[in-house]
């Protein structure tokens, strides 16, 4: 896996070395996508930046450890099948009204939720994003293979995240007392921004060349936040991600680069994602602070790319209002559940039953006079 991880760093100029034989690059490249090394790569400036370079989850030994290979395969039986609803949200995250927990009860129920209804590849995917989601795998699977699910053993695990987000950062997540945090600080320290790379390959119209290594670009990472570009305000998300890839195929700083051989055409850039993230996640400006976004969000987002489209679904909406986070869960089967830690015991509560309409969207933008804040989306086959 590591030579096919170096061998495409080769092909698209990012070193150049010699290619290593690799038994058989393209069953493998299906089933285990490829990593970039974020060594290679130049970490945009990111305000919410707050991960150590020892998080780097491409650093992960327990890719190559053969125990977690076999659990892989003896959890792939058992969890091809989505729980049905009622089971899945039989129970859930309790707000702790002392040691104020909504941020992480909502993270928690969120990816709890997703993880629940997608096969083993995503949920390898899924834990090797950072040390923190892999725990939150460990944590998933206990609650998931466990008889009695109850509100303490939800506790007890998102305890658990919580802890380890203290440790990482004793203030800004506060473990003790009335103390709100950003849920999407949460989501960036289990998702970071380093598993959402896009490379950029050069290549000329005339095709004089498959790919132009010298003139890859390889800066550009999706974005986790809906914000305003050029004062075009989308209608939803999918169309806000296909104006953001549409930029990057026409880079305006990039229009008088003429192709090396040819010499008569400039070159033309595409994007090329060499991981698709398990979790994409999108948070919006609030509108107290900013008039211009009430963006819906789409039932899916596809993310049109030199390889393949990369697909994903609506899993869950993270909503804030006074001072306190709720959720919707959107189940494989259409059923839309909503989470409040601090009623009916922490239990889901089941909302509507999606056609998964258009016209259902717009009901999604709030829950209980609080306002979307952060939509989740699940890569979908994976
Ligand atoms: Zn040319």
């Amino acid at each position: 896996m590591e030579k096919l991880e170096y061998n495409t760093l080769i092909n698209y100029g990012f070193i150049t070395e010699q290619i290593s034989s690799v038994p058989d690059p393209e069953s493998e490249y299906k089933k285990k996508p490829i990593k970039i090394k974020t060594k290679f790569v130049e970490p945009p400036p990111h305000k919410r930046k707050l991960i150590d370079d020892t998080s780097d989850p491409h650093n992960n030994s327990l890719y190559k450890n053969k125990k977690q290979k076999l659990n892989e395969k003896s959890s792939e039986s058992t969890n091809e099948l989505c729980p049905e609803p009622t089971t899945l949200f039989s129970s859930g995250c309790r707000w702790d009204s002392l040691n104020w927990s909504c941020a992480y009860d909502s993270v928690f129920m969120s990816l709890y939720s997703i993880f629940a209804c997608h096969t083993s590849p995503f949920h390898h995917n899924f834990s090797i994003s950072s040390p923190i989601a892999k725990k939150l795998e460990v944590s998933f699977m206990n609650i998931l293979n466990s008889s009695s699910k109850n509100c303490t053993i939800f506790d007890h695990h998102r305890n658990n995240l919580r802890d380890e987000l203290h440790t990482q950062n004793p203030n800004q997540f506060r473990r003790f007392g009335q103390h709100g945090t950003s849920a999407s600080d949460i989501l960036e320290i289990i998702f970071p921004t380093n598993i959402r790379h896009l490379i950029t390959t050069a290549s000329c119209p005339n095709q004089c060349h498959q790919s132009l290594p010298s003139h890859n670009r390889h800066t550009t990472i999706i974005p986790s936040q809906v914000i305003d570009r050029n004062s075009i305000i989308p209608r939803n998300l999918n169309e806000y991600m296909s104006n953001f890839i549409d930029n990057i195929n026409q880079p305006s700083n990039a229009m008088d680069i003429f192709c090396d051989i040819c010499q008569t055409s400039t070159l033309t850039y595409t994007p090329l994602l060499i991981n698709a993230p398990p979790i994409l996640f999108f948070e919006l400006p609030m509108e107290s602070t900013s008039s211009l976004c009430t963006i819906l969000p789409s039932w899916n987002i596809k993310i049109l790319l030199l390889l393949e489209p990369f697909q994903y679904q609506l899993s869950a909406i993270i909503y804030l209002g006074g001072f306190h986070f709720t959720i919707r869960l959107i189940h494989k089967n259409g059923s839309v559940w909503k989470h409040n830690g601090a009623t009916n015991n922490g239990i889901p509560i089941l909302d509507f039953i999606a056609q998964k309409t258009d016209s259902e969207l717009e009901q999604l933008l709030t829950l209980e006079q609080r306002k979307a804040h952060i939509y989740i989306y699940s890569r979908v086959n994976s």
